[in-house]
């Protein structure tokens, strides 16, 4: 089931987190992972029979090389998993737009170029899995700045899948709750997996491996009729809290 054996996949900002545990189940499922990040995991790439290439997402020959990168190595491109972004907890009345424009160049329009080049060398179809987030799709206190580059890439993923539908490749997005990884430790401490244990219907935040098992569905041929979807992984929190009022 969901077996990726013989696809190329190319999975940015996998050195951590979400990435790097998506990484490593692609990877089991059979897959050749082609990882691009800025922080170098060159050793654990290998580790995980995966490969390495230092990449700044948010320059588009960087991009585009990652990408060219892949061709190379396995003679084409399959899936490409948009996850890399930069984030940062900023109240609105504090909102500063050149740090919301690094964020919306790091986490959106990075987006919106990798889907263009990924469809360029996508010669026989294939699949775009772009990480947003449910802060772009619901109000989140401090998320702000971020949270408007995660509705971008939630908009940009609906309008290229009815592009790029035609030329067999499917576009959706995943969108995590709150998820255990560095980054979100960095800025939350243990403060919001405590919440949810209260807030999520399922009573827990969520961990790297849940977000990457939806982005291995959506990357596998058995979601051959699923596109255009922002899809919530979330522990049930976008659909409402457990506090009774
Ligand atoms: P993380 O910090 O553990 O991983 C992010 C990775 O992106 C890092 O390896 C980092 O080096 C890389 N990166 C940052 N800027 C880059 C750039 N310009 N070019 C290339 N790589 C770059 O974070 P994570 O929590 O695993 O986040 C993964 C994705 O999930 C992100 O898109 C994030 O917005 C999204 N997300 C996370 C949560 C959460 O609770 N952790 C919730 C919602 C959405």
């Amino acid at each position: 089931m969901f077996d990726l054996t013989g696809k190329s996949i190319v999975i940015t900002g996998a050195a951590s987190g979400i990435g790097a545990a998506t990484a490593q189940r692609l990877r089991k499922a059979g897959a050749q992972v082609l990882i691009g990040d800025i922080t170098d995991c060159a050793e654990s790439a290998a580790q995980w029979g995966c490969t390495f290439r230092h990449t700044d997402v948010s320059d588009a020959d960087q991009f585009a090389a990652l990408l060219d990168e892949a061709m190379e190595r396995h003679g084409r491109l399959d899936v490409l998993v948009n996850n890399a972004a930069s984030a940062g907890v900023h109240d609105m009345a504090e909102a500063d737009a050149e740090r919301a424009a690094r964020y919306y160049r790091i986490n959106a329009l990075s987006v919106l170029v990798g889907m263009r080049e990924a469809a360029r060398r996508m010669e026989r179809g294939g699949a775009i899995v772009n990480v947003a987030s449910l802060s772009g799709a619901r109000g989140t206190p401090g998320w702000g700045e971020y949270g408007m580059s995660k509705a971008a890439i939630i908009s940009a993923t609906q309008t290229a899948a009815l592009e790029f539908g035609p030329l067999g490749i499917r576009v959706n997005a995943v969108s995590p709750g709150g998820v255990a990884t560095p980054l979100s430790i960095a800025i939350n401490g243990d403060a919001l997996s405590r919440a949810l244990e209260v807030l999520a219907p399922l009573g827990r935040e969520g961990q790297p491996e849940d977000i990457a098992a939806a982005v291995h569905f959506l990357a596998s041929d058995d979601a051959g009729y699923v596109t255009g979807q922002n899809w919530f992984v979330d522990g049930g929190w976008s659909v409402g809290t457990t506090v009774q009022t």
